[in-house]
């Protein structure tokens, strides 16, 4: 794709050290133990990319192919994002803010939640590195990335969940015939058991050692962004965390589109948002320090975001705190509200992780961290319908009549009534 023949994705590179490593399956440095990152060649990549012709491509996010950590052309998950940015003016008058968009990456392409932009990344690379057999420790969404774009690959896939995650997370992943392990434990148990699989099978795990190439998939939701705002980057940008990585890579993303002059470099934040029952990084950021205290036993119906040893925690602290930008975190009613405000106000049904970004902007806007008279994106990150739990018997009743216009009219709506309502 690069006519000096010269590679955009050069190495991985340590983010403590800076030490270069080849484009391996490997995601610690050997020094320090820092984890390893996806390295460009800016300067190649500056003198090649264009907007007009990145407009001139397909709409998945692969239209940023020079940015992203594969070799040759994307072989998983080609057709994954550029899912809408949403005005909403009528949740941003509700929220008391000038200029509100949703990023609603409840409708991604194939599996309806972000995690199909890191997926179609880290199966890409595993197929570029030769791997037969991949899998991952998951909440629930990537298991479901995992398992659909594995099975439309041809690949064989394990994807290990917390044994108590909701019954649309675990049908969503048991459907493409994958093999789904339940782990009695928290999603760090099941993390710590992948990565000593890993090192034995030398399986390719999508968030272990296939990791840096994986990470850099979220970084397409900030290109996005970017081009759908009409090339700029926003001034207030609000992402749910989990490890951390989604909120870090938007802002690598944002720097990245700077570096290699697609935008203007202009002022922005990004701020965070977790649940209460396991907010690890919020509440290092409210009390001002770096140091990530672990969470050993998450409690929230956010299942999505319940990690309690965040990987990229300390980053997700540092790119809040260089950019001015805040954390908050949520109760479960909180969650809920927040789910019913974005359903009832935007027309859009999303997951618990959606009432946590939700609920934690209306505090970040409440609070005056995020001003009134500017804008703010959402990034709104899975579908509802996979967390039906967290809402039932919360969103009123179904109203049952037999079908009868007389009892229609009786129970339901009757035009005197109305009338009458109409002049009160
Ligand atoms: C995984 C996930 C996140 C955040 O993940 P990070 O580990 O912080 O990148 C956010 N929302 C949903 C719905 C998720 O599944
Ligand atoms: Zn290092």
């Amino acid at each position: 794709m690069d006519k000096s023949n010269r590679p955009f994705f050069s190495n991985l590179k340590c983010r403590e050290c800076g030490k270069l490593y080849e484009k391996k399956a490997i995601h610690v440095c050997e020094y320090d133990f820092g984890p390893l990152e996806a390295a460009y060649d800016y300067d190649a990549i500056r003198t090649s990319i264009s907007r007009a012709a990145i407009e001139s491509r397909p709409q998945t996010m692969w239209r940023y192919r020079e940015l992203l950590p594969i070799d040759g052309e994307p072989t998983v998950g080609a057709q994954v994002g550029f899912t809408p940015l949403v005005k909403a003016d009528r949740l941003a008058a509700k929220l008391g803010i000038k200029s509100l968009y949703i990023k609603n990456d409840t409708v991604n392409y194939p599996t309806l939640s972000f995690k199909d932009r890191v997926v179609s990344v880290a199966l890409s690379r595993a197929c570029e590195l030769g791997f037969k057999v991949v899998a991952c420790a998951s909440t629930g969404n990537l298991a479901n990335s995992v398992a659909a774009n594995a099975a439309a690959a041809g690949l064989k896939s394990y994807v290990l969940i917390p044994a108590d995650l909701e019954q649309g997370k675990v049908l969503g992943s048991l459907v493409y015939g994958t093999n789904v392990i339940g782990i009695h434990g928290p999603y760090d148990q099941v993390n710590r058991l992948c990565s000593e699989i890993a090192g034995k099978y030398g399986w390719g795990f999508v968030n272990v050692n296939l990791r840096p190439y994986y990470a850099e998939g979220s970084k397409t939701m900030g290109f996005e962004i970017c081009e759908q705002l009409g090339w700029r980057i926003p001034r207030h940008t609000v992402a749910p965390m989990a490890s951390g990585s989604l909120l870090t890579k938007i802002h690598k993303a944002y720097n990245e589109f700077v570096k290699v002059g697609i935008v203007e470099e202009t002022k922005f934040s990004v701020h965070g948002a977790q649940a209460t029952g396991c907010a690890p990084i919020a509440h290092a950021m409210q009390r001002g320090t770096d140091i990530v205290k672990p969470v050993p036993k998450p409690d929230t119906i956010a299942k999505s975001l319940a990690i309690g040893t965040p990987a990229d925690g300390y980053y997700a602290i540092h790119a809040m705190r260089q950019t001015g930008g805040g954390a908050e975190d949520v109760t479960d009613d909180e969650i809920v509200d927040g789910i019913k405000l974005l359903a009832e106000h935007a027309g859009i049904f999303a997951e618990t992780a959606g009432g946590v970004t939700v609920a934690c902007a209306k505090k970040l806007i409440a609070s005056g961290k995020i001003p009134r008279d500017e804008e703010a994106v959402l990034c709104i990150t899975g579908h509802g319908l996979k967390t039906q739990e967290a809402i039932a018997g919360k969103c009123g009743e179904l109203r049952l009549i037999k079908p009868s216009l007389r009892e229609f009219e009786e129970q339901i709506y009757n035009p005197d009534m109305a009338a009458t309502a109409a002049k009160s």
